[in-house]
């Protein structure tokens, strides 16, 4: 069994415009356009089974239209194919009734990505939403590091855990993008999720082993960053990583099921 927890999806008519800027955005090459249907084409080579499905809201206007783009989305889905988070953005005035009625709605948390979003993870005027979402008892998918920019590094991520211990947070590109070393100072050994997204590419082997045994296994999740990586390819790398046994099916679904009350 396989859960990819971190998978984007666009409307139809927008994917392919969509996944052209963020191929820019990180100078990579973009595998996929991000319509649904090619992301269960190419989860589908590797035989994944759910996927965690987001989108980003880049300011307060969009949040709505982009919830419940989610919200129909995963209701089209096959059962039981997609689990949906949300987005999310400070500027948006009435946060509490948008994550109840999201809630309401099916949708299991949210994602953030605050490079994209422009604020810092752990801007004061974030803290009302993080203690919603703890109320709620909804994860948060933090888009983690990139050394270019400092909206939502390792350790700016350590004070939202500090002030909010109670908090589901995922901290995605196993803990901050090309800012492995203080994913390493400031996350490891708190109560914190990693996923694997977006990471194998450029992160050593050994760097990527080391800081799993760092963490712990029981803290891993796999995650695609589909449209950014074909599903084969992440599938590739994942595997370089040498996991067996229940290591393995820790990673691919036993800690993402756990944490999604599946
Ligand atoms: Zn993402």
């Amino acid at each position: 069994m396989i859960i990819d927890f971190h998978a984007h999806i666009y409307p139809e008519k927008i994917a392919a415009k969509a996944s052209r800027a963020i191929g820019e955005f990180y100078n990579a090459p973009m595998a996929w356009s991000g319509s649904v249907d090619q992301l269960l084409a190419s989860g589908a080579k590797i035989g994944v089974d759910r996927y965690v499905v987001h989108s980003a809201a880049t300011n307060a206007i969009q949040v709505e239209a982009v919830n419940n783009f989610i919200i129909s989305a995963c209701r089209a889905a096959p059962e039981g194919k997609f689990t949906g988070f949300g987005t999310m953005h400070p500027d948006f005035e009435d946060f509490e009734a948008e994550l109840k009625r999201i809630e309401f709605a099916g949708l299991k948390g949210i994602k953030l990505h605050p490079d994209f979003q422009k604020f810092q993870i752990d801007a004061p005027e974030m803290d009302p939403v993080y203690e919603v979402l703890t109320e709620l008892d909804m994860p948060v998918l933090v888009h983690a590091g990139d050394a270019r920019f400092d909206f939502s590094g390792p350790k700016r991520i350590a004070h939202v855990l500090d002030k909010h211990p109670d908090l589901k947070l995922i901290a995605a590109h196993m803990g901050g993008y090309t800012e492995w070393q203080a994913a390493s100072e400031y996350l490891v050994n708190r109560k914190v999720w990693f996923d694997t997204s977006s990471t194998l590419w450029k992160l050593p082997v050994p760097d990527a082993q080391k800081l799993i045994r760092e963490h712990g296994i029981e803290w891993i999740l796999f995650g695609s960053d589909y449209p950014m990586w074909d599903h084969e390819d992440e599938w590739k790398r994942f595997e370089q990583l040498g996991l067996s046994g229940s290591d393995k099916d820790a990673v691919l679904y036993k800690n993402a099921s756990l944490l999604l009350g599946l």
